[in-house]
C-alpha cells in the first residue's frame, strides 16, 4: 500500500524568490486537482516533526466554530476531502484572518515550515506573514495582538507568503514551505507568529482552510508521513502535449487496478484528452489543463462519473469491465471534462440550457464512433429498433448524430457543442445547418434504419451484430 506510482510531479513551483532581509525562501506548490498534498518542491506533510508536540494558541482573531481547533494544524491529519471544514482551522466567517502563535516549548534550530491548504476555491490559497523570536529579547512580547507590529516587540519577520493565482482556478491544494537553503536552517527559534489574512473580500469566504502546519528541526528525527491521503496513496501522474495538461490517475482505494491504470487507461488519456480538446472547438475556450480521475468505492450502480476537472472511477464495475467497457466509459466522461457546459451558465445569465440526451449523445458518439467503431456498440438492430429515437440519448443519440454527420453536416457535432457550450443551443439550430427540422432529420434516420433491417430480414441475412 506504500507503493507510490510518481511518474511525473503533480505540482507546480509557482514562485520560489527571496523574500525579506533573511534569506528565506518561500516556495510554492499548488495542485488544482488537489490529490494528496504532493508537490514538487515542498515536501509531503509529515506526523513527527516539531510542531506536534507545540504549544499553538490563538492571538488574535476568532475560530470559526464550523471547522476544526487549533489542534487539526498539528495533528499529523490531513483532510481527505476538498470542502471538509472539521479537518480545517480557519477565521470566522466575515472576518479578516487573525495571529496563531507556535511555541515550540524550547529553543530549536528551525529547518523549514511548512503550511498546507485544501478548498474548491478562494478559501484554498494562503496569505500570511511569518514572525519567529527565541523569546529572549528584552521587551520581548508573546502575544502581540494585530496593531502591534512584532518587529517592534522582540520578533524577526522571516518571510510572507502570499499563493494567491493571478489568472485560473484558486482551488485547490496548496502547499508552502519557508526554509533558507543556503544555511540549512531558518534560525534558532522557540516561537513563531503566522499573521493570516484572508485572501478576498467580495464574500464572507475568504479565510483559508488550513490543514496542517509542520515545523521541521534541524536536528529533528526523520519525518514521517501524515495519515489522511498521504503516505498511503498510490498515484499515476503523467502529462500530455508537451506538458500542457497533466493527469493524475488516483487508485488509492483500488491498489489492485494501478497497474491495469499505469499501462492500458494512461495511454488512452494521454492520446484523447488533447484528441477531445481538438475536435471541440470554440472561441475563446480553455480547457481543463489538470485532470483528476479517481477509482471510487462508493458510487453504488453508476459506472463513472464527471464533474469539472475530476472524473469518478467505480472501481467495482471497472474490475468486471476491464476487458470490455471500461477505457471506453473513460473517454465518455473525458467528453464530458471538455464540454464544460455549465461554463456558459456561469458566465451568462441568458445561457439556453442543452439537453441531457445531447450531451449524452455526443459523449457517446465520439466514444462509439470515433475511438472504437470496431466494437460497433452503437448500432441500430432490430432488437432496439423501436426505441429509436433522436433523443433516447447515449449510443442511440450518439447513433443519429453519426447519421447527420455522414448525411447532411460533417460538422454538426463540433458545431453543436460550440453552441452548447456558449450558451445558444437551439433547436432551430438544425434547420438552419441541414435544411431540415430536427423532427425530420429523426424520422429520415429511422425510417433509413427500419429500410435497412427489414431488407436484410426478408433476404434472410442476420441483422444483429
Ligand atoms: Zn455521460
Amino acid at each position: 500500500m506504500k507503493t507510490r506510482f510518481l511518474l511525473l510531479p503533480t505540482a507546480l513551483i509557482l514562485a520560489a524568490a527571496p523574500v525579506s532581509r533573511a534569506a528565506a525562501v518561500v516556495s510554492i506548490g499548488h495542485s488544482p486537482a488537489g490529490s494528496a498534498f504532493v508537490f514538487d518542491s515542498v515536501p509531503i506533510p509529515a506526523r513527527n516533526d516539531a510542531a506536534s508536540a507545540a504549544e499553538f494558541t490563538l492571538v488574535d482573531g476568532e475560530r470559526d466554530s464550523n471547522g476544526g481547533l487549533l489542534a487539526v494544524l498539528h495533528d499529523g491529519r490531513l483532510p481527505v476531502e476538498e470542502d471538509e471544514p472539521a479537518a480545517n482551522f480557519f477565521f470566522r466567517a466575515g472576518t479578516d484572518g487573525g495571529r496563531i502563535r507556535i511555541d515550540l516549548k524550547s529553543v530549536i534550530p528551525v529547518r523549514q515550515i511548512n503550511t498546507y491548504s485544501w478548498h474548491t476555491g478562494s478559501r484554498a490559497p494562503q496569505v500570511y506573514r511569518l514572525y519567529a523570536a527565541d523569546g529572549a529579547a528584552s521587551g520581548f512580547v508573546p502575544s502581540p495582538r494585530r496593531g502591534t507590529d512584532p518587529e517592534s516587540c522582540g520578533w524577526t519577520h522571516v518571510a510572507a507568503v502570499d499563493t494567491r493565482v493571478r489568472h485560473g482556478a484558486a482551488g485547490g491544494q496548496y502547499g508552502v514551505a519557508v526554509s533558507d537553503p543556503a544555511s540549512g536552517k531558518l534560525g534558532d527559534y522557540r516561537y513563531l507568529l503566522l499573521d493570516v489574512v484572508r485572501t478576498e473580500d467580495q464574500d464572507a469566504f475568504g479565510n483559508t482552510f488550513y490543514g496542517e502546519i509542520d515545523v521541521v528541526n534541524a536536528q529533528g528525527p526523520p519525518l514521517e508521513p501524515a495519515t489522511g491521503q498521504t503516505g498511503e496513496s498510490i498515484l499515476i501522474v503523467f502529462g500530455a502535449s508537451e506538458g500542457k495538461y497533466r493527469f493524475t490517475i488516483d487508485a488509492t482505494a483500488a491498489p489492485d487496478l494501478a497497474e491495469w491504470a499505469d499501462a492500458k487507461l494512461r495511454p488512452v488519456v494521454q492520446e484523447w484528452y488533447p484528441k477531445l480538446v481538438a475536435m471541440l472547438p470554440s472561441e475563446g475556450f480553455e480547457p481543463a489543463t489538470n485532470i483528476t480521475l479517481r477509482f471510487r468505492t462508493d458510487m453504488g450502480g453508476t459506472p463513472a462519473s464527471a464533474g469539472g476537472n475530476r472524473v469518478n472511477l467505480n472501481s467495482g464495475w471497472f474490475r468486471r469491465e476491464l476487458r470490455r467497457e471500461a477505457l471506453g466509459s473513460v473517454v465518455h466522461e473525458l467528453v464530458h471534462v471538455v464540454q464544460d457546459y455549465g461554463r456558459a451558465r456561469r458566465l451568462n445569465a441568458g445561457a439556453t440550457r442543452t439537453p441531457g440526451w445531447l450531451v449524452e449523445g455526443i459523449a457517446d458518439y465520439i466514444r462509439w464512433f470515433l475511438y472504437e467503431p470496431e466494437t460497433k456498440g452503437a448500432e441500430i438492430t432490430e432488437r432496439n429498433l423501436d426505441r429509436a429515437a433522436y433523443d433516447a440519448s447515449y449510443r442511440i443519440t450518439g447513433n443519429f448524430l453519426n447519421w447527420v454527420t455522414q448525411t447532411h453536416d460533417r460538422d454538426i457535432v463540433p458545431k453543436l457543442n460550440a453552441a452548447a457550450r456558449e450558451g445558444r443551443y437551439a433547436r432551430a439550430l438544425w434547420e438552419d445547418w441541414t435544411g431540415k427540422t430536427l423532427e425530420a432529420l429523426g424520422e429520415e434516420w429511422k425510417k433509413g434504419n427500419e429500410a435497412r433491417i427489414n431488407a436484410a430480414r426478408s433476404s434472410g441475412g442476420t441483422v444483429e451484430k
